[in-house]
Parts: C-alpha cells; sequence; structure tokens
C-alpha cells in the first residue's frame, strides 16, 4: 500500500503537498499515550478493554477483539469462523491484499466474485454463483466506506450456513438501513492504521455478538493461551494452557489510549469527510471527465476514500498521464485497488487469471481516488477540483 505524507519526487510544484489521506493527532491525543507510558502497565493493561468497550458502544456491537493491525483481525476473525485448509471463502477482488491473505493464512482458498458495476461492492448474485459444498464463509468489503447489501448477503450465508464476514477497514461509522456497521455480519473488521477513520499507529479490532468468537479471538492474539499475564498476575497463579495454535497479535495500552482519545472525535472527522465528498460530488457533476460512484440510497457512507472513474470517452490522455499531472500539482491521488487476484502470487499459486472477475477489472482500468481526510481545508478541496477541471487540457 503506499500512503501517507511521503511527497513523490515528481512534484516540483511550490504548493505544500496534499496527501491522498493522513491522520489528525492533537494534543490530547499525545497526552493520552504518554500518561499509559508513566503507568504500570504498558501491554494487557486496562487501556485495551477500555478502548474494546467504547469501539464496541460506537458500533452497538457486544464486543470487540483488539489486535495489532487490520490484517491480524482478518485473521483472527478467518480463525473465528473456523476456516482450516480445503475450506473456502468466498471475497470480492476490489480490495487490499489482506482480505485475501488471510483466508490463505488459515490454509483456505480464495474465491474471487465479482463486484457490482455501480458501486464496486461485492455483488450477492455473483457471490451465491461461487459457493460449492467446500463454502465456509463470505468477506464483504464495505469498499470506500459504503456499507455492502447486508440484508441479501444475510439471506444467501443463511441459505447455504456460511459465516458472514465484513471487512469494514473503510467503514467504520456508516449505516445500512438505519443499523450500524459493526452489527451487520458474525464478525466485523476494523483497521486503526493512520490512512483510516482513527489510528493506533498499526491496530485492528473485531467486533462480534457471540462470546465463543470472543473467546477464540482473546486467545488467538496470544499465543493460542486462554489467560494473559495480567488476569495471571491479578490471580495470583502460574497456571496456563494453550488449547489452540496462535500468534503474538497483540496490541499496546498506549496505542488503545490513542485510539480511546482518537474515537471521541470520529463523528466529527465523519461529518466533515461527508461534507469534503458532497464538494466533490458537486463539482464534479458539472465535468464529463471524472465521475463519482453511485452512492446506494439505503446507506450512510463514512467516506475512508473518495475514488472516481475516468471517462476515458471525453479525454484525450491516458490515466498514467493523469496521475502524473496531479502529482506534479503536489497532489496525492492513488488507485484503490489493482484486482487482488491478478496479483503475481494469486495468479500463479491460485492460477487467477484475467477474466475472472471482468466487472472490477474493467473498472480497475479508470480508477482514481482523490484526497479526502477530515483536517483538509477548503482551499485544498478547491485546489484538488482545479486539478480536476484541468484533466479536460491533458
Ligand atoms: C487497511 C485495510 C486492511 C488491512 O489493515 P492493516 O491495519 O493495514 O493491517 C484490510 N482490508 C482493507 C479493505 C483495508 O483497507
Amino acid at each position: 500500500m503506499s500512503h501517507g505524507p511521503a511527497r513523490p519526487p515528481a512534484s516540483n510544484s511550490a504548493a505544500p503537498w496534499l496527501p491522498y489521506a493522513r491522520q489528525s493527532i492533537d494534543e490530547a491525543d499525545i497526552a493520552a499515550v504518554v500518561e499509559v507510558l508513566r503507568s504500570d502497565w504498558l501491554t494487557t493493561g486496562p487501556a485495551v478493554p477500555r478502548f474494546e468497550e467504547a469501539v464496541a458502544a460506537f458500533t452497538g456491537a457486544r464486543y470487540g477483539v483488539a489486535v495489532s493491525s487490520g490484517t491480524g483481525a482478518l485473521h483472527a476473525a478467518m480463525h473465528a469462523a473456523g476456516i482450516q485448509p480445503g475450506d473456502e471463502v468466498i471475497l470480492p477482488p476490489i480490495t487490499f491484499v489482506a482480505t485475501a491473505n488471510a483466508v490463505v493464512f488459515q490454509g483456505g482458498t480464495p474465491v474471487f466474485a465479482d463486484v457490482d458495476p455501480e458501486t464496486l461492492l461485492l455483488d450477492p448474485a455473483a457471490a451465491e454463483a461461487r459457493i460449492t459444498p467446500r463454502t465456509k464463509a463470505i468477506v464483504a468489503v464495505d469498499y470506500a466506506g459504503q456499507p455492502c447489501d447486508y440484508d441479501e448477503l444475510r439471506a444467501i450465508a443463511d441459505r447455504h450456513g456460511l459465516v458472514l464476514i465484513a471487512d469494514a477497514c473503510h467503514s467504520l461509522g456508516g449505516t445500512y438501513r438505519g443499523r450500524p456497521v459493526g452489527t451487520l455480519a458474525d464478525l466485523t473488521v476494523f483497521s486503526f492504521h493512520p490512512v483510516k477513520h482513527i489510528t493506533t499507529g498499526e491496530g485492528g479490532m473485531v467486533m462480534t455478538d457471540r462470546p465463543d468468537y470472543r473467546d477464540r479471538m482473546t486467545a488467538f492474539r496470544n499465543h493460542g493461551i486462554d489467560t494473559d499475564h495480567r488476569q495471571r498476575a491479578e490471580s495470583g497463579s502460574w497456571f496456563y494452557e494453550m488449547n489452540e495454535l496462535g500468534y503474538n497479535y497483540r496490541i499496546t495500552d498506549f496505542q488503545c489510549a490513542l485510539g480511546l482519545s482518537q474515537l471521541s472525535k470520529l463523528p466529527d472527522w465523519i461529518r466533515r469527510r461527508r461534507e469534503i465528498a458532497g464538494s466533490y460530488d458537486l463539482a464534479l457533476g458539472a465535468l464529463s471527465t471524472l465521475r463519482p460512484f453511485k452512492r446506494r440510497k439505503d446507506v450512510d457512507h463514512a467516506y475512508h476514500l473518495y475514488v472516481t472513474r475516468l471517462d476515458f470517452a471525453a479525454l484525450n490522455t491516458d490515466r498514467r498521464k493523469v496521475f502524473r499531472s496531479f502529482l506534479e500539482q503536489a497532489i496525492g491521488v492513488n488507485v484503490h485497488y489493482i484486482p487482488v487476484h491478478l496479483q503475481p502470487y494469486y495468479r500463479r499459486r491460485w492460477g487467477t487469471d484475467a477474466g475472472l472477475c471482468p466487472v472490477a477489472e474493467a473498472a480497475y482500468q479508470h480508477l482514481l481516488t482523490l484526497p479526502l481526510f477530515p483536517t483538509m481545508k477548503d482551499q485544498d478541496v478547491q485546489r484538488v477540483l482545479e486539478a480536476c477541471r484541468g484533466i479536460g487540457e491533458l
């Protein structure tokens, strides 16, 4: 993933570098971290359950299990779902590679199903068509921050006895038919990487309503051991048992303190993300060269990304030139995503060639992500829109 504030060498513009995404850290965040650094518990301490309970309260889920990354959270969710060698897991190719990798970590087989051309969200009918007797789970990816069609996916999962997992790394704070992301699947995964809605540096969390899933993931993040260091210290016991194979996916207390402090600002940040997206929508509506993707009427979009589609019929140029012209103006555009099944590893190891998901493959050629983060100023938005208007002349 190329993200973050790095300015590329291509840019010799005098304008300040505008990344496509970046974190917002204030003095309250810094004080929260420092307070934990002065305390007794740097890891497996009290800030971890406090952060888990706060995210659970925010999303309406019963439990949260915090881990060291969104990727670790996806892996923990696959473990909770019982994915084993030979099991198939259905997922869309328009996502970050980690979604598919987590299936492979468990020895499962990733099965790519195509997306809806209007939203680039997993097409429920395409997902259902990929089900075989070996299918165990479906992963829905809330691409760009727009929740998938969870009622439809739930009906399919129930019909075939599958676990429904949400990769909601883009959609913290979104809703579907009035219900919050975090309550829409059996297991919901968030990432707290610096480009996401809130950050812990690195970090992630899985939300679930099921105590058995929670217990399996709590052991999984700690080597598969059924108690952690603090629980044993408090009960004055040395005994522990490892019942399943796990990993060290623990998150630290100072990261969770940062996450808690960040969470208090999330509602304002989402409001600002929607406001910026609204400005983009309005201005791009007057252009023929760049178009926004369709928004479902029954969702509140969380706008992790503002993704557009380049209309080559209205342009004399290709995406490389457009991309370069933004960078030359010190504007950090990006492409989300190269379809995962076209990555060399997946082609080689899983034989997933071009033609497997034609809608995703065609859409990929047109994708361009514009900068979007809550501390962007109105004049930053205007600068991006000026550059958008300029691509007609390239
Ligand atoms: C960010 C992201 C991940 C991985 O999260 P990390 O915290 O970077 O490990 C997984 N899936 C999607 C869709 C993401 O955007």
